[in-house]
């Protein structure tokens, strides 16, 4: 009897404990609801999931790193489209003039925000290690100069045609100092020696395509294969391997989760 009672007690035991979630399971399960409440397609959304269950670890790994750096620099990985905008005034405090610095550039006065030029110059090497030169043509534009682009665009073309080729200001990402627009700023690019190094190495430098070609219908812009935002490297990994290289993807579920941060559980 007394027999029965402790193996009954034990198997009680052991279920209770299989039953148990981790606090790693719990976190997984929370940033899985915090996904599919993100607004990607459910196509999109249901391959970052398997992916998510494909490389459980890895994933927690990544998200714990890209969350450092939201915390340390919330602008970095912020969302920026057509229908979130940055603040009139939101102008970076960590401008570098890139005069002098040695890159290659269409002209005088560009500035890049310190990561994203640090950035700039270890990939500007590397690409000239090849044989290859990067033209930087255009950086950080203020709220004040994108509404002048802007403006510009819409009395050459109208509304419509200037909203798939250029960003209405504060919609820019180029207002996060962030971004870099490289060589010629047309789809010849693409077809450079320096387009083609960019679309193959600039991931490994933490730069990102914004606006791939066929996804106007997501990003709402046409392909810019010139535009690269500095996003860093635990970002684009996690980009590419869990929402198929789709930076949009990737800015809606940061979005979502630096706003449900309080709600996940610690690892
Ligand atoms: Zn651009």
């Amino acid at each position: 009897m007394k027999h029965r009672f402790l193996a009954a007690s034990l198997l009680c035991f052991v279920l209770l404990f299989a039953g148990c979630e981790s606090a790693d399971d719990k976190r997984l399960k929370e940033l899985k609801t915090i996904l599919s409440e993100s607004g990607l397609s459910g196509d999109s959304a249901a391959a970052a999931l398997t992916g998510i269950d494909g490389a459980r670890e890895r994933f927690l790994f990544l998200v714990d790193a890209v969350l450092v750096e939201m915390e340390a620099d919330p602008y970095l990985l912020k969302r920026v489209d057509k229908s979130m905008a940055l603040p009139a005034d939101y102008e970076p405090g960590d401008l570098v003039a890139l005069d002098g610095s040695g890159l290659s550039l269409s002209r005088s006065g560009h500035r890049l925000r310190k990561p994203a030029f640090d950035a700039l110059v270890v990939m500007s090497r590397a690409a000239s290690a090849e044989g290859l030169t990067l033209l930087v043509s255009s950086t950080y534009r203020s709220y004040e100069y994108q509404k002048n682009v802007f403006a510009r665009n819409v009395a050459e073309m109208g509304e419509t045609e200037a909203s798939r080729v250029s960003a209405a200001p504060g919609k820019s990402q180029h207002q996060l100092g962030t971004v870099v627009d490289f060589g010629s700023i047309t789809d010849d690019f693409a077809e450079t020696k320096a387009g083609r190094w960019l679309a193959d190495n600039a991931g490994q430098f933490g730069f990102s395509l914004s606006f791939p070609k066929g996804m106007e219908a997501l990003t709402g812009y046409v392909w810019e294969s010139w535009h690269y935002r500095f996003i860093g490297g635990a970002a684009v990994n996690l980009q590419n391997e869990f929402f198929a290289g789709v930076q949009h993807d990737l800015m809606l579920f940061l979005d979502r989760l630096s706003r449900s941060k309080d709600r996940l559980t610690k690892r």
